[in-house]
C-alpha cells in the first residue's frame, strides 16, 4: 500500500469496549451491567419496536435504498422543533448517521489542512480525531471546574481558527455552561468561525439556565447544533442523529454527504419515536431518580462526584481508575475509566444503579 498521509497514520483510534458476552466469557461471569456508553437503560419506544416489526413484514424495506433525503423526518422534526420555538424549515435540518457522522461532515466541509479547530478537554475524543483526519490542528482547551473554560478558548481563536466545538452537557464531565457566560462567548467569536453546539444529552437537562442556542440560528450565527436519537430516544444501535443550522451551511455540507447516509430501519424508527413523548418523559425520569440515588450512594463513600446533567456520572477517585474499572469488571459491572483517576459511570435502571455503588463499595476499599 502507499504511505498512509502522515496526519492519518498519527491518529489514535478510538477504542470500543469488548462485546459484554466476551467480557463474561473471559472471566467467567453471567448477568453482567454495562454502565459504560450513556445508552437508555429503558431500550426504546414500544412504538418504535411495532413500527420496525411491521415494516420489516415484507422485505421491501431492506431491498429499497432509503430516502435519501430523509423528507419525512425532516419534516417531522421541524414540526417538533418549531411547536414551542421560533421556526425551524426542514432545510435548516441535516440527518446524519448518527450526530457522529455530522461532526466529521462539518469538519471535512469547512475545516482543511493547516487550519486549527478548538475544543476543550477531556470531551468528546472524536473531535480531535475528526480534525487530525483532515490535517488539521486540534487546540485543547483544558477544563476549569469540569466545565469549558469559554474565557480561554474564546482567546485561543486565532486567525488559522475555523471551528469550535462546545458539548452542552459535556462528556464526560456531565457538566453544562449556562446563558450569561454563553452569551459572552458568542458575542466574542468572530462570524467566520462556526460553532459546533454538540447537545447529544440535551433531553436530560434540567437546569433552567441551560442556553436556548437555537436563538444564536435566528439571529443569523452560523452555529450548527447537533441533536441525536442515540441517547433519550434509546436508538443507539441504528445510528441516527440530526444538525440544526442555517441553511447555507447544510447546503455545503450536503455536497460530501453520502447520497443515503442515514438507513431506513433508522429513520422510520427516529418518525415513531418522536411521537412517543411519553416513553422519552419516563426515560428522563428513570434518569432524573437513578441520579439521585447514585449522588447519594457516592457521596455515601465519601466520592466527590460532579452533579450531571446528563445521564452518566463522572467521579473522580483516590486511586488509579484502571484498578478500579478492573476491580468493578469482574463484579460483572462494566463502566468506563476516561482518565487517570476518573470513571464515567452511564445511569442505569434502579437495580443497576444499586449493583454499581455495592460493587464501588467493595472496590475502593
Ligand atoms: N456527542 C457527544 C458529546 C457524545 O457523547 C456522543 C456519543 N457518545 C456523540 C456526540 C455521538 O453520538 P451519536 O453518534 O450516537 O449520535
Amino acid at each position: 500500500m502507499p504511505e498512509p498521509l502522515d496526519y492519518v497514520a498519527g491518529i489514535k483510534p478510538y477504542v470500543p469496549g469488548k462485546p459484554l458476552q466476551e467480557l463474561e466469557r473471559e472471566l467467567g461471569l453471567m448477568g453482567s451491567i454495562k454502565l459504560a456508553s450513556n445508552e437508555n437503560p429503558l431500550g426504546p419506544s414500544k412504538k418504535v419496536l411495532a413500527a420496525l416489526k411491521k415494516s420489516l413484514e415484507d422485505g421491501q424495506q431492506l431491498s429499497r435504498y432509503p430516502e435519501g433525503s430523509g423528507y419525512y423526518l425532516k419534516n417531522a422534526l421541524s414540526d417538533k422543533l418549531s411547536r414551542n420555538r421560533a421556526t425551524v424549515s426542514p432545510d435548516e435540518i441535516l440527518l446524519g448517521n448518527g450526530s457522529n457522522e455530522l461532526l466529521n461532515m462539518a469538519v471535512r466541509t469547512f475545516v482543511g489542512r493547516g487550519d486549527e479547530a478548538i475544543m476543550a478537554t477531556p470531551s468528546f475524543v472524536v473531535y480531535a480525531m475528526a480534525v487530525q483526519a483532515v490535517g488539521a490542528v486540534p487546540i485543547e482547551i483544558p477544563l476549569v471546574d469540569y466545565r469549558h473554560n469559554l474565557v480561554e478558548i474564546a482567546k485561543a481563536i486565532s486567525n488559522k481558527t475555523k471551528m469550535v466545538f462546545i458539548a452542552n452537557p459535556n462528556n464526560p464531565t456531565g457538566t453544562i455552561n449556562k446563558g450569561d457566560e454563553f452569551e459572552k462567548f458568542m458575542e466574542s467569536v468572530p462570524e467566520s468561525v462556526i460553532v459546533v453546539i454538540d447537545e447529544a444529552y440535551f433531553e436530560y437537562v434540567t437546569d433552567p439556565e441551560y442556553p436556548d442556542t437555537m436563538r444564536y440560528l435566528k439571529n443569523g450565527r452560523d452555529v450548527l447544533i447537533l441533536r441525536t436519537f442515540s441517547k433519550a430516544y434509546g436508538l443507539a444501535g441504528l445510528r441516527i442523529g440530526y444538525g440544526i443550522s442555517q441553511q447555507s451551511v447544510f447546503v455545503e455540507m450536503n455536497k460530501i454527504r453520502e447520497p443515503f447516509n442515514t438507513n431506513t430501519l433508522a429513520q422510520l424508527a427516529a418518525l415513531a419515536a418522536l411521537e412517543d413523548e411519553e416513553h422519552l418523559r419516563s426515560s428522563v425520569a428513570v434518569n432524573e431518580e437513578g441520579k439521585e440515588f447514585l449522588s447519594t450512594g457516592l457521596g455515601s463513600l465519601g466520592l466527590a462526584y460532579v452533579p450531571t446533567q446528563a445521564n452518566f456520572i463522572y467521579v473522580p477517585l483516590p486511586v488509579d481508575s484502571k484498578v478500579i474499572y478492573d476491580a468493578l469488571l469482574h463484579k460483572g459491572v462494566v463502566v468506563r475509566p476516561v482518565g487517570k483517576k476518573e470513571i464515567r459511570v452511564t445511569i442505569g435502571l434502579p437495580e443497576e444503579n444499586k449493583r454499581f455503588i455495592e460493587a464501588l463499595r467493595t472496590s475502593i476499599q
